[in-house]
Order: structure tokens, then sequence, then C-alpha cells
């Protein structure tokens, strides 16, 4: 066993992390999980924190989930590995492929199968692409996305995430045009004072000045998570979702609804395009389909565009060794099995109450400019000065400070920017949330200090 020294020297030679500075590495070494348990995770030199992030916003059901592990151990025992190309399959990618669609919006009966968020949204574009050609506008190429979304990070998924900072690192894709985000809280100029419901339409109503701007019939798809997370957990305004799909609907856009983060119950429903009403062209999944035990993604695919795309081709030239792995499926399945029998309701009768209840108030301390929070996710807008809104110097600084400080409390929050933000997992009962919170207080405390 080696210890946590030895750990950290070899993984700073050896390991290059993702979204990580290497500086940091060498300077503090790694924080080395070990191991985890319910919702709770152990640093190797014994420190426990309760995760509340689930893990990278997958692990929704905690840790500890033994007919998840024990559903892997009994696919390995009865068919490790095999594909889903010609023509093929084998039990568990059909009755997950059929278990998902009768989650999902009636209209979507189709799934195609990935590992990870980033494939399958580079899966949808490829459809897109392909649909359009069934339908006789090859033209209808150029992609609507949003600013500081997130997609993925393969050259497709960061091209249509519109982080400037990835952006910076390699040249995206052509034809992948970025709108602002519904982000009210961060509204500048003449919007600053707009009313909540107003600033929405005027967030959505730029997806139709850009559809205007690029020609109705040169557009194909308009890409956005129903909440963006990593950009900062940006709950639209009520107003935004149903101007937005109006707007798909009255150009014929695609609708591509990336469900990475929300798919599989985290705002109380199977789906959030059910808790927002939409109708989706496109759902993306990923993460907390399979608990985060293993890796599956992939793509729900409308009626509509699934009938145009097999009536032009037969053959869907796209596929993964690892579409459909049977080991992953099974995983799933019993994923969905637990969710089924309670978890999901959970959130919708009660926990996204209890969140409200105690996350809410902590727009009362001193550092926070807004609080907010949907079902099982919550923010908080650090401010140096409440009234004005005026934010910290340093990019980003305090966020960072905060986050240290709440591992510090003994709880994982993430920082985006000055923005921190949680996604729990939805075994938390009432106290636990209680406890989250006191520890997100405590962390803003400590921030607080450590700014003056
Ligand atoms: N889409 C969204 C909304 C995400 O949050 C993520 C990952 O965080 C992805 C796509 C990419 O998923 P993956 O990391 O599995 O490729």
């Amino acid at each position: 066993m080696k210890t946590l020294q030895q750990w950290q020297t070899a993984d700073a030679a050896h390991h290059l992390h993702p979204f990580t500075n290497q500086a940091d590495i060498n300077r503090q070494g790694s924080r080395v999980i070990s191991h985890a348990q319910g919702a709770y995770i152990f640093e190797a030199n014994g420190h426990r924190l309760l995760d509340g992030m689930s893990g990278l916003w997958c692990c929704n059901l905690g840790y500890s989930q033994p007919r998840i592990n024990q559903a892997i151990a009994a696919q390995l025992e009865e068919l490790p590995y095999y594909n889903t190309f010609f023509q093929c399959t084998h039990p568990r990618a059909t009755e997950l492929a059929q278990a998902i669609c009768n989650k999902a919006p009636a209209h979507l009966n189709r799934v195609f199968f990935t590992n990870s968020g980033s494939e399958a949204n580079d899966s949808v574009l490829r459809f897109v692409h392909r649909y359009w050609d069934a339908r006789g506008k090859p033209q209808r190429k150029a992609i609507i996305a949003r600013e500081n979304a997130y997609h993925g990070s393969t050259i497709a998924g960061a091209s249509l995430g519109g982080m400037g900072f990835m952006h910076e690192q390699f040249e995206p894709l052509r034809g992948i045009h970025h709108i602002p985000q519904p982000y009210w809280f961060g509204a500048k100029g003449d919007n600053a004072d707009m009313d909540e419901q107003d600033f929405g339409l005027w967030a959505a109503n730029q997806l139709e000045n850009k559809i205007l701007a690029l020609g109705p019939d040169n557009v194909a798809a308009f890409f956005a998570e129903p909440i963006q997370g990593a950009g900062g957990v940006i709950i639209p305004p009520d107003s935004y979702w149903p101007r937005i799909q109006e707007i798909c609907r009255q150009y014929d856009v695609l609708l591509v609804v990336d469900e990475v983060i929300f798919g599989f119950g985290r705002t109380g429903e199977w789906f959030a395009s059910q808790f927002y009403q939409l109708e989706p062209d496109f759902i993306v999944f990923a993460k907390g389909v399979t608990n985060g035990f293993v890796p599956l993604g992939g793509v729900l695919v409308s009626d509509r565009v699934s009938e145009a795309l097999l009536s032009h081709t037969n053959d869907l030239a796209h596929g993964f060794t690892y579409s459909g792995h049977p080991v992953a499926c099974a995983a799933a399945l019993a994923t969905l099995d637990i969710l089924a029998e309670g978890p999901i309701s959970r959130i919708k009768n009660e926990l996204s109450q209890t969140m409200r209840d105690y996350w809410l108030p902590l727009a009362d301390h001193p550092l926070v400019g807004q609080a907010r929070c949907k079902g099982l996710v919550g923010a908080l807008e650090l401010v140096k000065d409440k009234a004005s809104k005026q934010r910290f110097a340093g990019n980003g600084h305090a966020g960072t400070v905060c986050r240290n400080m709440s591992l510090q409390a003994g709880l994982v929050m993430r920082a985006t920017g000055d923005t921190m933000i949680i996604a729990p997992p939805f075994i938390l009962d009432r106290n636990e949330i209680k406890d989250l919170t006191e520890r997100a207080w405590q962390a803003l405390d400590l921030t607080q200090a450590q700014l003056q």
C-alpha cells in the first residue's frame, strides 16, 4: 500500500489530468480519493467529505448501490462484451433502449448508445446533417448553441460548448454560432434592470434574431442544456423555454436538449424536457444513467427524425465499438429500476422543497448576491457588495477560495468563476440537506475571513 505522498509523487509525474492546473498538482499534490460510502467520499488522509456534487453530477444515488454492483458482476459472467454493429444486439442493450424510451416523452422512441455525453453530442451533429439531407435541405448546416454552455470535450462537444477558455486551446468547428445565455443575475447594460420574465423573453428572442441573421433556411438545430450546469447552474426564467420551443417550431429548427446532467431525475421528472414541457427532437444523456459506475451515454431520437434518417439511409454509417456495451447497459437497467422505486418522485414531492427551505436562506450571507435552486441543483453568486452586485476582483479567485474552504468544512462544492454550485445525491434526507447548507454557510464565513 502506497503512502499518500507516494501516490501524489507518481501522479504528478505520470498522470495528465482533465481540467486541472498542473502547477497546483506540482505544488500541493493531487487530492487522492481512496473510497466512498453513501453520499460521502474519503480522502486517502482519512478526511470525510459530503459529496455535494455527486461525483461529476453522475453518482446520483450515491456510492453504495449493491444492486448495480451485482448487475455488473452478473453481466460480466453472462456476456462481458458483444457489439451492436452489423445486425447484432444482446438482451441488455435492447431492454435498456426500450426502458429509456418508456420513460421519455412519448414522441422519442429510439435510442443510439455512446460511451459519454461528448460522443452523444457528436453523434447528434452527425444525425442532424443526415436528417436535413434526407429532407432535401442539405444547406441547413448552421448550428446555434449558447455562450458558456458545456457540451463536452471532443472537438464537436467543445465547439458546441460556449466556453471561451476552451475555444482558445483549439480551432472550433466552423458553422456553430453562440447566443447569450438566460443568466438574469449576470445581466448587463440595458438588461441589468429588466424584470426576470422580460429578461427570459429577451434571451429567448436572441435565438430568433440569430436564425433571421443566418437565414432560416440555413439553420439546422439549436443545442441547449435545460439548465446550464457547468456554466454556473443557470436556471432560466419561466418565460424562456416556452418561447424557445415556439421559435424552433416556427422556423423548423431541430431542438436538441442536452440532458447529460438533468436526465434521469434531477428535476424530479425522468427528463427535464418533461419538467419544462418541451418537445425536443433529440435528448442527449450520459452520467446518471449508470449512476456513474461505468461509462454510458446516448441519444434519444424523435419519431420524425428517426423516420427520416431510416427512410433515407438504411445503414447509419456511425457507431462505437462500445455502443450499447452489455456491462454498461446492465448497470443502467439496475439504476433505472432503483430510480423508479422512489428517488425521482421524492425529489418532486419533497426534496426540491427541502432544498428551497435550506438553500435559499444562504442569500442572507454577506458574501451572497443571489441563491437559487431547482430540483436538486443550486448556486450561490459570490459578491463583494450585495446592493450593487459588485463582483470581487481576481477573476474567479473568490470562487476558488470558497471551494477550498468548503472542502475544509467537509463539503464538496464546485466553483464556476465566482458562482458556487451544488448537485447533491438524491439519497440525502432532510437533516443531511440541512447539514450540507450549514457546511456551505461555514465555507462562506471562512471565505469571507480569507478575502478580508
Ligand atoms: N453535456 C453536458 C451538459 C455536460 O455537463 C457534460 C459533462 O459534464 C457533457 C455533455 C460531456 O459529457 P462527458 O464528460 O461524458 O463526455
